[in-house]
């Protein structure tokens, strides 16, 4: 479905290289619902981004959905990113000056969809999270937690395979993060494999994959204890 292999992603500039993933290894299964957590710095938004076709990498190889993505020309990329992946960021990246209809119109719109198909995607998106009643609201006439259920809502209405989120409550207060997590877990049941990324270990454990980031490489975390164990360790770091 997903899968990485032996990833190195560097980055260079005159003065300084990063290596933000080495040998960075990760499968994803379809229907896996995989909470990512780590310090800060360690490439959990390198590897968000690399996943989701925002970002190349240096070594490695990479198949979505049994397809390598090494060596795609940057439109084959478009497509592909466009077709399979949904983004969900910790600001919600929303158009203030847009309703909630439009604001899920624009993926759609660019994707070429006709009017037609893209209402019915639109009002069934916005159903789905619950603001089916507020489509000509703008963002910020509703809460963070709203908010972020209209760009899920957005993420959604591509139809993607895999929704990737990178801080998705980070914004939040806890009954809100709460909320906003209950959500994805629906949307995972109904058959969309989810990566996010968190500093919440409360949230993490309820995904039924954890796995820690740490210098750029992955590991698997197979108990809970373990989880809180390498956050506790890694806290001095930051993150
Ligand atoms: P995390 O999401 O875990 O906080 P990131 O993936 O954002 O970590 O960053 C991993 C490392 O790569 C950090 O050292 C960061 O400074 C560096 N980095 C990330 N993006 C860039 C970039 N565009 N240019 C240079 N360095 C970057």
């Amino acid at each position: 479905m997903l899968k990485m292999t032996n990833i190195k992603k560097v980055f260079r500039t005159e003065v300084v290289e990063t290596h933000a993933l080495r040998d960075f290894s990760l499968h994803v299964k379809e229907g896996d619902f995989v909470a990512v957590t780590g310090p800060s710095g360690s490439g959990k938004t390198t590897f968000l981004n690399v996943a989701g076709l925002l970002e190349t990498f240096d070594e490695g190889d990479y198949l979505l959905d049994g397809q390598s993505v090494k060596g795609m020309s940057d439109n084959q990329l478009a497509r592909m990113r466009n077709e399979k992946i949904g983004f969900i960021f910790q600001s919600f990246n929303l158009l203030p000056d847009l309703n909630l209809f439009d604001n899920v119109d624009v993926p759609l719109r660019y994707r070429g969809f006709n009017a037609k198909e893209r209402k019915e995607r639109i009002v069934q998106a916005l159903e789905t999270v619950g603001l089916g009643s507020r489509m000509k609201h703008l963002p910020a006439q509703l809460s963070g937690g709203q908010q972020q259920r209209v760009a899920i809502a957005r993420a959604l209405a591509g139809e993607p395979r895999f929704l990737l989120a990178d801080e998705p409550t980070g914004n939040l207060d806890s009954a809100m993060a709460q909320s906003v997590l209950e959500l994805l877990e629906d949307i995972n049941k109904a058959g969309t494999t989810i990566i996010m990324v968190t500093h919440d270990p409360i949230l993490a454990k309820r995904a039924g994959r954890n796995v820690f980031v740490r210098d750029g490489q992955v590991t698997e975390v197979t108990k809970e204890a373990e989880l809180d164990e390498l956050v506790q360790k890694t806290a001095q770091v930051g993150g």
